[in-house]
This record gives structure tokens, C-alpha cells and sequence, in this order.
């Protein structure tokens, strides 16, 4: 089980202050979406859940434990980026594989795995290529591999489409739907986008200023007058 529960969850840079009173609970393999304007928070909560940012104050539970002092590695968490930051110098395989290997996961085991993720993937073609010698649809396809490969319970996404053109977007978020139904694991997913944020959500949690200005489904957001 890994619920994700926020308790008054509050990130000050020097004077800014970057979330502020932040409080949810998702539940065991529920999809959430955070939406809002630019510079509204939702990057550092995405952040403080993965332990990339140290809350200045509250608690963080993942499953039934307090992470607030829990370094990002050893949280059961993976997180991809916008930028899908795969290392240039590696292959597709090697890429995958990298989560598993800081995990010193057997050798055996992680190549199976990396066959089985890249099958899912459509990328067992591009297996020895490097990040530079693919489309950017394929290398986000390479960045949700090396995430879905470890086998993480919580799985954190920062507008993961949003370098994509529009139609690999269609295409990426319904493979993302087909993962997410098949893999259960609870989602916390970033996005600019109403469309996502509605085919993708259980949960839509709405910021403004740092704080949660709404939460709820995805009819009740964006069906208000
Ligand atoms: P969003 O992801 O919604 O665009 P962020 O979480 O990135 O918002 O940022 C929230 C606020 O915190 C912004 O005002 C941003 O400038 C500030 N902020 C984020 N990271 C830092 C940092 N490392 N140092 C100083 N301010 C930061
Ligand atoms: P995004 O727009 O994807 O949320 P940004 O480009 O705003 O990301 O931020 C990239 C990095 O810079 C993050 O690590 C963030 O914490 C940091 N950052 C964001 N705003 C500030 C700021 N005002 N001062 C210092 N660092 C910041």
C-alpha cells in the first residue's frame, strides 16, 4: 500500500514563500492531477514528495511511514521530468536500466525487466540506441520506461508531455491511461493541460499562490460556472 499524505506541508526559499499549508491524502493507486498558473507550487510539491525538496515544516507519509527525513533514493518513488533528463551517454537499455542498477537489483532480473518495459513501450527496437539518435517522443517513452522499471509504488510526473507535438501527446497520454490501469501504482502528475488533467485525473488538486484553492473530480473542477 503507498497512500501519499501531505499534513500541512509548507517550502520557503529565503523570503518566498513556495507552498503554504498543503493537505491531501491520495489514496493507494489513485491517479491526481496539480493544476495552476506558473510558479504556483506545484513543481515543489512534486518535489517534496519525491525528497528532491525538504519541507520547512509538516509531514509527509508515504504508505504508513513518515519520510520527511527519508533521502529521495531511498523513498519507493520515481519521478519524470519535462526535460526527460535521460543520460546522453548511455543506451536506451542503459537508461532503463539505471534505477535498478543503483539499487544493485540482480543483473539477470534487470535485463528481463528492461525487455519487459521496453516491449510495453514499443521501444524494444531502440534498445542500443543513444538518447541524441531518437524522436523526442521516443526518448519521453525512454524517461517513463526508466521510471515504470523500478517497480516504484509512487510515481511522480512533471508535465511529461508538454515537449511533445500534439499529436504524440494523444498518442503518449493514452499509453500513460493504458500504464496507469495496468500498473495501479499512485500517480501525482503536473500539468498545464485541461485535457490531461480530464482523461487522466481521479483527483484534480487546484493551486493558486502556493495554496489549494479546490480539490475534486475532474467534472466538479471544470464543470462550475
Ligand atoms: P510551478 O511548478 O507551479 O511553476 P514552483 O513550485 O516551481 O511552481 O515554484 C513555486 C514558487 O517557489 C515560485 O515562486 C518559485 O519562483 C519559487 N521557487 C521554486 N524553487 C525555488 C528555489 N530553488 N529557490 C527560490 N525560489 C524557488
Ligand atoms: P518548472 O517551470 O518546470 O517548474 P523551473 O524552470 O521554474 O521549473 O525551475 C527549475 C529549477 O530551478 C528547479 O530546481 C526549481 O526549484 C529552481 N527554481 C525555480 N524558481 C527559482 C527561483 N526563483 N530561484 C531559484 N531557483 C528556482
Amino acid at each position: 500500500m503507498a497512500n501519499v499524505r501531505l499534513e500541512s506541508i509548507k517550502r520557503r526559499f529565503n523570503n518566498v514563500t513556495a507552498i503554504e499549508d498543503i493537505t491531501f491524502e491520495i489514496p493507494d493507486g489513485e491517479f491526481w492531477v496539480l493544476v495552476g498558473p506558473s510558479g504556483c507550487g506545484k513543481s515543489t510539491i512534486l518535489r517534496t514528495i519525491a525528497g528532491l525538496e525538504n519541507a520547512t515544516s509538516g509531514n509527509l507519509y508515504i504508505g504508513e511511514q513518515l519520510v520527511n527525513n527519508i533521502p529521495a533514493r531511498q523513498r519507493d518513488v520515481a519521478m519524470v521530468f519535462q526535460n526527460y533528463a535521460l543520460y546522453p551517454h548511455m543506451s536506451v537499455a542503459e537508461n532503463i536500466a539505471f534505477g535498478m542498477k543503483m539499487r544493485k537489483i540482480d543483473p539477470k532480473l534487470i535485463q528481463q525487466r528492461v525487455g519487459e518495459v521496453a516491449r510495453s513501450l514499443s521501444l524494444e527496437h531502440l534498445l542500443d540506441r543513444k538518447p541524441k539518435q531518437l524522436s523526442g517522443g521516443q526518448q519521453q517513452r525512454v524517461a517513463l520506461g526508466r521510471a515504470i522499471a523500478r517497480q516504484a509504488q509512487v510515481f511522480l510526473l512533471d508535465e511529461p508531455l508538454s515537449n511533445l507535438d500534439a499529436q504524440l501527446r494523444d498518442d503518449t497520454r493514452a499509453e500513460l491511461k493504458q500504464l496507469h490501469q495496468a500498473l495501479r501504482n499512485t500517480t501525482v502528475y503536473v500539468t498545464h493541460d485541461q485535457v490531461e488533467a480530464m482523461t487522466l485525473a481521479d483527483k484534480i488538486v487546484v493551486l493558486n499562490g502556493g495554496q489549494i484553492q479546490q480539490i475534486g473530480e475532474p467534472q466538479t473542477i471544470y464543470n462550475q460556472p
